[in-house]
C-alpha cells in the first residue's frame, strides 16, 4: 500500500501514521520527523531548515525532494509507505508523481483528515504545552494554518480532480478515526480492483 496522508497541522497524521503502519506492515515516512532529525543531528540541512520550521513556512522544496528521493530508495519502502508531511505544495505534488513514476511506484491512496480549524488550534495548544514544539505556539499554528491554506489545501484539489482523493472526518476518538481510514481505504481497493 502506497499511501499519502494529507491533512492540516495537528490534524493527526502522525498519530494516524504511526498505528496504520502497524496494520499495513509499511514504514511511515514523515517528512516533518525527518526535518527535526536533521535539526536535531545539526546537519547543513537541518541548518538551513530550523529557522523556517520555527516560523511555521515551508523549508524548500529542493531539500525536501532530495530528502525523499534518498529515502524512497531503500530496501524498506519496496512493499510500499505512508506518506506524511509530503506533498505540502503543488509543485511537490507534481515532483512526488514524477519520483513515484521514474521508481514504478505509484500512489494506491490519499486520505485528507478533515478537522476544523477550532479544533486544530486546542490540539496545537495541548501539543505545545507538552512538547514545546516551537511551531506549536499558537501565533505560529495561526500562520501554518495560513500556508495549508494557501499552498497545501490545492494539493488536495489535485488529487481530487485523479479521483485520487479520499475525505476522511478526522475529528473523535483515535480508533474510530482509524477504523475511518480503513475503510475509506478498503472502498479505495475495491474501486480500482473493479
Ligand atoms: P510537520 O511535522 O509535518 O507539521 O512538519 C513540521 C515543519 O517541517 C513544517 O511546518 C515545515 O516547516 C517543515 N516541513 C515538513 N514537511 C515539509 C514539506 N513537505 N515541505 C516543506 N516543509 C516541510
Amino acid at each position: 500500500m502506497r499511501l499519502v496522508l494529507l491533512g492540516p497541522p495537528g490534524s493527526g497524521k502522525g498519530t494516524q501514521a504511526t498505528r496504520l503502519k502497524v496494520e499495513l506492515g509499511v514504514p511511515h515516512i514523515s517528512t516533518g520527523d525527518m526535518l527535526r532529525a536533521a535539526v536535531a543531528a545539526g546537519t547543513p540541512t537541518g541548518l538551513k531548515a530550523k529557522a523556517v520550521m520555527d516560523a511555521g513556512q515551508l523549508v524548500s522544496d529542493d531539500i525536501l525532494l532530495a530528502m525523499l528521493e534518498e529515502r524512497l530508495s531503500q530496501d524498506d519502502v519496496k512493499g510500499g509507505f505512508i506518506l506524511d508531511g509530503y506533498p505540502r505544495n503543488l509543485a511537490q505534488a507534481d515532483a512526488l508523481d514524477h519520483l513515484l513514476a521514474k521508481i514504478g511506484q505509484p500512489l494506491d491512496a490519499v486520505v485528507k483528515l478533515d478537522v476544523p480549524n477550532e479544533a486544530i488550534i486546542a490540539r496545537c495548544e495541548i501539543r505545545f504545552a507538552a512538547e514545546h514544539r516551537k511551531d506549536d505556539d499558537p501565533a505560529v499554528v495561526r500562520d501554518r494554518l495560513k500556508v495549508y491554506a494557501e499552498q497545501t489545501a490545492p494539493v488536495a484539489e489535485f488529487f481530487a480532480r485523479r479521483g485520487k482523493l479520499q475525505v476522511v472526518d478526522g475529528v473523535g476518538e483515535l480508533n474510530e478515526v482509524t477504523a475511518r481510514i480503513k475503510r475509506a481505504l478498503s472502498a479505495e481497493s475495491a474501486a480500482a480492483n473493479g
